[in-house]
């Protein structure tokens, strides 16, 4: 089968200095590659501008304290937040916890409910079993529509005055599955809980404005948006982190110290003990340039262009189901009949087609679509349709193979 190659949105290869000729990247979702201008801004960062940050009272100290805080100033601009609502962690999975520990865990007291999804990411599931478990609070778990999205209007019918706490995935890393998110704080704010969407899908994909969309907590991991590892954010609206103790105790965080009574600083330092990965955060500041620079919503046009294209010509494969909605955003979970899917990512893999196969950390998900695990295609900026027509060539040569 011979895929049609269609006028390519965006051409941006060469700014991807680590994906070879002919290399096919499908594993976005997982972790994005790296443009050149966040490489050169890594390399600036060490190799030039070095110095500690918030400390120092020599210049470059001070310059580098400019430039670290010049980039949450950004960052809180691109998600639609004010800098002081806007924490640097590690990454989402810091951020989930954060929120889990220093607000779900002072908050929440035996017999309340934390609302979460079928489809969430372990890191969306386990801190909040940490933490129900530590409280007494009990966990329930909003079913899937037949097209594999979040069912809000399931959410609607079980949602009660007793959950206090909602968090769900903006975008499945599994399914593309794009969440109402606007619908979704609605229903739970109705019964006066709070939301956490979990954006680390969404970010690099759709256009997120946290105000717009009246969540209480939005988390994302910066590897996933072109930026580098050990670096996210954690937004939350102020009069909730105000109200928040400390996460982590230590340098950076207080206002004085004695041996007889510590305070702590306002956030968003109250959340950032210790050194910060400041090189990290010059690295995100220049993804999200990069990334506003070619605009959110030709980026979701061009994914989506992609998502199209991929299940059209699967959907042909007879042997192939696919899973989610049709309208998933940069990521398409597919099974080839009667083919363990990391044999599936084997054989594409010899074909310079690199997927990723398993249960993509929501095991849950798995459970209930059926299947111990899925192949999936991931997209971004750099993938163009002849990824999708080398992605197609393989399953179709999986499918010879297995007979
Ligand atoms: N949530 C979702 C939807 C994800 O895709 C991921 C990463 N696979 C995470 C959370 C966790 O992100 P990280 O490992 O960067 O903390």
């Amino acid at each position: 089968m011979t895929v049609a190659t269609a006028t390519r949105p965006l051409d941006l290869l060469a700014d991807f200095p680590a994906i070879p000729p002919g290399w096919a990247y499908l594993d976005t979702a997982a972790t994005s590659q790296k443009p050149r201008p966040v490489l050169d801004a890594i390399a600036r960062g060490y190799g030039e501008t070095y110095a500690t940050v918030h400390r120092g009272v020599y210049q470059r100290s001070a310059d580098m304290t400019l430039a670290f805080e010049a980039a949450r100033e950004r960052v809180a601009a691109f998600i639609g937040g004010k800098p002081g609502e806007t924490i640097f962690v590690r990454g989402a999975t810091e951020g989930i916890n954060l929120v889990a520990t220093c607000w779900a865990g002072t908050q929440l007291e035996a017999g309340d409910r934390i609302l979460l999804s079928t489809l969430e990411h372990h890191s969306n599931i386990v801190p909040w079993q940490m933490v129900a478990g530590k409280v007494g609070a009990e966990i329930d778990v909003i079913p899937l529509t037949p097209d594999h999205r979040i069912d809000l209007d399931a959410m609607a019918a079980m949602i009660t005055p007793a959950h206090k706490l909602v968090a769900l995935a903006h975008v499945s890393n599994v399914l593309g599955a794009v969440l109402d998110a606007k619908r979704a704080c609605q229903i739970a704010h109705s019964v006066g809980a709070r939301i956490l969407l979990d954006g680390c899908q969404a970010v690099p994909r759709l256009p997120v404005d946290v105000a717009e969309i009246g969540c209480d907590f939005y988390v994302f991991s910066g590897h996933k948006l072109y930026g580098p590892t050990g670096i996210g954010v954690l937004w939350g609206r102020s009069e909730l982190l105000e109200a928040m103790p400390p996460y982590q105790g230590g340098g950076s965080m207080i206002d004085r110290v004695t041996f007889a009574r510590t305070t702590y600083a306002p956030p968003p330092g109250r959340f950032e003990a210790g050194t910060p990965h400041i090189v990290g955060v010059v690295g995100l500041h220049a993804a999200i340039d990069y990334v506003d620079g070619i605009g959110l919503a030709r980026i979701h046009a061009h994914e989506t262009a992609l998502v199209t294209q991929a299940r059209d010509a699967l959907s042909q494969i007879n042997s192939v189901r696919l899973f989610g909605p049709d309208d998933s955003a940069g990521i398409v979970s597919f099974a080839v009949g009667g083919v363990h899917p990391h044999d599936v990512a084997t054989i594409l893999d010899e074909g310079n087609v690199a997927i990723r196969a398993g249960h993509h950390c929501a095991q849950p998900l798995m459970d209930a679509l059926g299947v111990p695990a899925t192949a999936r295609a991931s997209f971004g900026v750099y993938n163009h349709a002849g990824d999708i027509a080398a992605l197609v060539k393989g399953i179709e040569r999986v499918t010879r193979i297995f007979g």
